[in-house]
């Protein structure tokens, strides 16, 4: 993550937006962490507080009623105890709630966004280091970082009130010259003038060595996650065995890995220099400020301002206040660095809905007319400066079978995610029946298609879930569309049939499937859907040609009356289609059927199409 350069205020700004974030979900746990810091300071001045008091007593009157009273209140330090270890739990609970409500808000981000942003490079690139940077800040972690800055204004505000008491104890005896001076409110104030500044002095240093020590550790844990990924992704991953071995890349990781690991461990020797920096300033100012207390407390005690009781009660004291800064200096200082992360965490949710999602319902039609037009559309990829279709002027005809060709990046898939409305025209519009598909209701209009896309993903669920996406599924049109996709008899053998996990992810029985298999699923899980429009996008890829000649020769038969579109490279299966659609730089440059389209022997179909027999004949 970059070094931040906001001001206090901007991470004021972040720090609010979180804890009223978190407060929508836990409520209380501002309250309770302020709880848990005020008890523990709480306990601990207590104590010191009857300790002193019954030395003081010990030293003083000796009232045995007075010294087993006092003894009686370490009774109600129990009492402390049980509220801080009450709060302390609630804390910890907060956290872990906080912890998962950051995933929830990040993932129902991920599903409410438009589709353009979840392919967009930078939002993904966004998500990514929100991802990577889990471990460095969070929800959770800003509730951890408030421990230490409450704790350093407890201990601030009730050891300060304990110590305001100095301010007016005097001394009953005759005293000197010097011993006069030390009675006086001049030598307090002086005294607390150099312990403020001692504070301030060391809330400096302190700040400035953590500041430097998070910069390293980021370092630090950009080099781990690279020892990371070739330790165990890159090595432990099945898939890269075979290019290790036949590449020999061995040599090259080590070499790389070495690389990476002595950098990694010069930035922890020089994480361990600045720590032990920040150790030594700290303690050059709390042994000043120990020994002047010391003196001061000492001074004032010699005199006869208090007793030893007030020694033992006013030394704890300042040394905590001194402490405080410390604390604070480390609260402050992990807050600003947790809003780094936070910073991102925003901007992620913040990323805002610019599609526009309709109102209209689709008409829910059995003879699945219906008539989409592409006007004169053109697109460009957010963040792309060339065209990726340009003037598309294109209907579909109900009950077509259509097929798209075109070589590698001519603009077929980007024309199916317009049609589908994953993305919007850049310019041009697409109708519905006459009407702009951007006014219909978008999860109605969704509900028109169903795509096989060439990278579908399956779930590690069971076949049955998988086809039909659905938790309660009709189980016979889960079978018909099986066999129609012709993965009926490899799912009767599986171990419990529809009820067969996908993949070992989670479950021992479940099944791993080959590419070819999987891509009958997802065929399957097309049918299942039961759309007007049936895209197949190069569905045949991980086929073998007995598979893909079955799923072509049965495909109108599976699509029977609804409009079928599919892309394919191997143009022997597209010419049964009633129309064929060349794409070429993201134009539509041809339109017709086989036999039309080859008379063109200038045209592009009739070059793709011998550059491919001639391969076949070859062959
Ligand atoms: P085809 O399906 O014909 O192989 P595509 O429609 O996938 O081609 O791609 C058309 C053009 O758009 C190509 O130049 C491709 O690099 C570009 N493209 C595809 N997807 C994206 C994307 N998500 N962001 C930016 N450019 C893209």
């Amino acid at each position: 993550m970059q070094k931040h350069n906001r001001t206090l205020k901007e991470d004021f700004r972040i720090i609010k937006r979180a804890v009223k974030l978190i407060q929508s979900n836990t409520p209380h746990f501002l309250l309770h962490t302020y709880l848990y810091s005020f008890f523990n300071t709480a306990v601990y001045v207590m104590s010191n507080y009857i300790t002193a008091s019954i030395v003081d007593e010990l030293t003083g009157a000796k009232d045995i009623k007075k010294i087993i009273f006092l003894l009686s209140m370490y009774a109600a330090e129990i009492i402390l105890k049980i509220f801080q270890d009450y709060s302390w739990r609630k804390v910890r609970t907060f956290n872990i709630i906080a912890n998962k409500w950051e995933e929830v808000l990040l993932n129902s981000k991920s599903f409410s966004m438009d589709y353009p942003n979840m392919e967009n490079p930078s939002v993904r690139a966004k998500r990514q280091l929100i991802e990577d940077s889990r471990g460095t800040g969070g929800l959770g972690m800003l509730m951890e970082h408030f421990i230490p800055l409450f704790t350093g204004i407890n201990k601030l505000v009730l050891c300060s009130l304990v110590s305001l008491e100095l301010f007016f104890r005097h001394s009953d005896k005759a005293l000197s010259g010097f011993e006069k001076f030390i009675d006086t409110p001049l030598f307090t104030v002086a005294f607390f003038v150099f312990v403020a500044l001692c504070a301030v002095g060391e809330y400096k240093t302190t700040s400035k060595y953590n500041r430097l020590a998070v910069e390293k550790v980021k370092d630090i844990s950009l080099t781990e996650r690279l020892l990371h990924y070739f330790l165990d992704d890159y090595i432990d991953d099945s898939k890269a065995q075979k290019d290790i071995h036949i590449f020999n890349q061995k040599g090259l990781i080590r070499h790389l890995s070495d690389k990476i690991y002595h950098k990694w461990l010069k930035g922890n020797k020089e994480l361990l220099a600045l720590q032990r920096k920040r150790n030594n300033r700290y303690n050059m100012f709390y042994v000043l400020t120990t020994s002047a207390t010391y003196l001061f407390v000492a001074m004032k005690t010699y005199i006869g301002a208090f007793g030893l009781g007030g020694f033992i009660k006013y030394q704890f004291c300042v040394a905590r206040i001194v402490e405080a800064a410390e604390s604070f200096s480390g609260a402050v200082t992990a807050l600003r660095t947790n809003n780094d992360y936070l910073e991102i965490f925003f901007d992620y949710l913040d990323t805002p809905t610019e599609m526009h999602y309709g109102t209209i319902p689709t008409e829910k039609r059995m003879d699945n007319k219906y008539d989409i037009e592409f006007h004169n559309v053109s697109f460009r990829y957010p963040e792309s400066d060339s065209y990726a279709l340009k003037n598309v002027n294109l209907k579909f005809a109900v009950g077509d079978s259509i097929a798209v060709v075109g070589m590698n990046g001519s603009g077929k898939t980007t024309m199916i995610k317009l049609l589908c409305r994953l993305y919007d025209p850049t310019e041009g519009y697409i109708t519905l029946n006459g009407i702009d598909i951007q006014k219909y209701d978008y999860e109605d209009y969704l509900d028109l298609f169903s795509v096989v896309f060439q990278d579908f993903r399956l779930f590690s669920f069971s076949v049955g879930e998988n086809v039909s996406a659905q938790v309660d599924f009709d189980e016979e049109k889960v079978w018909s569309s099986l066999e129609k996709a012709g993965m009926l008899e490899r799912v009767k053998a599986m171990p419990k049939e529809l009820r067969t996990p996908v993949y070992k992810d989670f479950e021992e029985d479940g099944v791993e499937i080959s590419g070819g298999e999987a891509q009958k699923l997802a065929i399957s899980r097309a049918l299942y859907k039961d759309a007007a429009f049936v895209i197949l996008d190069e569905p045949t890829a991980s086929l073998d040609p007995i598979a893909e000649n079955e799923i072509y020769s049965r495909f109108h038969e599976m699509v029977k009356d609804k409009t079928a579109v599919y892309i394919s490279h191997r143009l022997s299966s597209c010419r049964f289609c009633d129309r064929i659609l060349v794409f070429h730089e993201g134009r539509l440059i041809q339109d017709g059927s086989h036999k039309k389209l080859l008379e063109d022997t200038q045209g592009k179909y009739y070059e793709l199409w011998n550059a491919q027999a001639q391969y076949y004949a070859e062959n």
